[in-house]
């Protein structure tokens, strides 16, 4: 079997478009969306075929769940409260899944992915406003600074953190990296979602 067809990678394939979800080979030329464009699987080219609504739905859902790591359940309770905001609710969406501790770290460049980025939030390696925060559902705050904990600071990944990263930080996010910190200076806004998705349909799946 061709080596570019991971787990991850055929999501990303399944949803035809980049998830983000290897770390930096997503940012390479190694990228398996770059190299084979098409469904997985041995029939994956000859099974393009017109999707119905509810199929076009259920994908922007799925590619939604996938991107941000989260299973059904947790996908739908963010979906509900999305819900109940002001605003739209596809919007509240997003903002919600981006004002994900996770992804925070993630976006900031302190990890590879996302999954990495649960793994170090899993372990305690962050705090909140100098409190400590392992869950990383956690929704953040405008104006509040995540940091890296003091004895982690010595592990050889935040070593390699501290000497900056390529990655392109949003807007809504201020990092220091010799810090180790990160500051919310804003929320999250539609355009700062980093791949293509279109919100819409998935408030029209969970509407049916
Ligand atoms: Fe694989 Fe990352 Fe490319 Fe997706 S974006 S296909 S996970 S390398």
């Amino acid at each position: 079997m061709a080596r570019y067809t991971s787990a991850a990678c055929r999501k990303c394939r399944r949803e035809g478009t980049k998830l983000f979800l290897k770390g930096e080979k997503c940012y390479s030329q190694k990228c398996a969306l770059s190299k084979r464009p098409t469904p997985p699987g041995q029939h994956g080219q000859s099974r393009q075929r017109k999707m119905s609504e509810y199929g076009l739905q259920l994908r922007e859902k799925q590619k939604a769940r996938r991107a941000y790591g989260l299973l059904e359940t947790q996908f739908k309770r963010t979906y509900n409260r999305a819900t109940k905001m002001k605003g739209v609710t596809g919007e509240n969406l997003l903002q919600l899944l981006e004002r994900r501790l996770d992804n925070v770290v993630y976006r900031a460049g302190f990890a590879t992915s996302r999954a990495h980025a649960r793994q170090l939030v899993n372990h305690g390696h962050f705090l909140v406003d100098g409190e400590k925060v392992d869950i990383p559902s956690f929704t953040i705050r405008e104006n509040q600074v995540v940091t890296v904990r003091k004895r982690s600071h010595n592990l050889e990944h935040f070593k390699i953190v501290r000497e900056g990263s390529s990655r392109i930080v949003p807007k809504w996010l201020s990092v220091d990296a010799d810090k180790l910190s990160i500051n919310v200076i804003a929320l999250p806004e539609r355009d700062d979602v980093d791949f293509s998705l279109q919100e819409n349909m998935i408030v029209e799946f969970y509407s049916r």
